[in-house]
């Protein structure tokens, strides 16, 4: 086995004995608990609502849609998704909740955030198929600090919950590297950053229906140059699902899909 792959797998075994170590409190907030590892305080519950004006595409709410339900942006200035669509707002309960599976971080709070998702997303999944469910592959910089994959274990808990929604493939998209770590950056400087990151195998997504999994859409730069780099290999389509999506994305979805 390789060192690096070895680190990480060490790396899990070691969170998961801390976490089994310290199982009586809150891991977001701290509260003490029974045998649970999240207060009902601390899992955000409520997904954001489907309605007559969310834009069938970016999922925003407008009442300016078109007769395919699209909003004005998404016709000026095309996304490289079908349909994008997420479970939260990225603020308060979802950001504090996600912010501390990445940062403390934690990969059994993953593994229970990843499949209380899933089953929050099983409306969506039933609406549709796709060949391949591609989780966003993280740098090797990432790894490191934080030993396994959000995207990765989401897109599994999906697969799970929703056996024919499709089947996941981690190999499909690969990363390689960025300058700097996104989440050092200032939004303007995010995409230029990821731009070349990803590939895609084109003898595995070539024609296929892709669902890209991301956690969190804050720019849209990451999502955005992973679904191009699909789309470049000869993917037929991509959707994008994701835990949350924060409130810069309205701001910066302009500069980052016009580049
Ligand atoms: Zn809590
Ligand atoms: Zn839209």
């Amino acid at each position: 086995m390789r060192p690096f792959l070895r680190y990480i797998y060490i790396m899990q075994a070691f969170h998961e004995v801390i976490d089994l170590l310290f199982p009586h409190f809150c891991l977001v907030c701290g509260r003490r608990l029974g045998q649970s590892l999240l207060c009902s305080g601390c899992l955000p519950l409520q997904p954001v609502l489907d309605a007559p004006t969310r834009c069938t595409c970016c999922f925003s709410l407008t009442p300016d849609l078109d007769a395919c339900g699209r909003c004005t942006l998404c016709r000026l200035y095309p996304l490289p998704f079908q349909r994008m669509r997420f479970l939260w707002s990225y603020e308060g309960q979802a950001r504090d909740l996600i912010s501390t599976i990445k940062y403390r971080p934690s990969f059994r709070l993953g593994k229970i955030t990843a499949a209380h998702a899933a089953t929050l997303f099983e409306p969506i999944l039933h609406s549709g198929s796709w060949d391949l469910i591609v989780p966003t592959p993280t740098s090797r910089h990432s790894l490191w600090s934080r030993p396994f994959n959000l995207c990765l274990l989401l897109a599994k808990a999906l697969q799970d919950s929703s056996p024919g929604a499709g089947v996941v493939s981690d190999s499909a998209l690969l990363h390689h590297g960025c300058r700097a770590p996104q989440a050092s950056l200032r939004p303007r400087e995010r995409l230029r950053n990821v731009r070349h990151s990803f590939s895609a195998r084109a003898h595995e997504v070539e024609g296929k229906s892709i669902l890209l999994v991301d956690d969190v859409i804050t720019t849209g730069a990451t999502s955005a140059a992973a679904a191009r780099a699909l789309l470049l290999a000869g993917a037929a389509e991509v959707d994008l699902i994701a835990l949350a999506r924060a409130s810069t994305w309205e701001q910066y979805r302009m500069k980052l899909y016009q580049e």
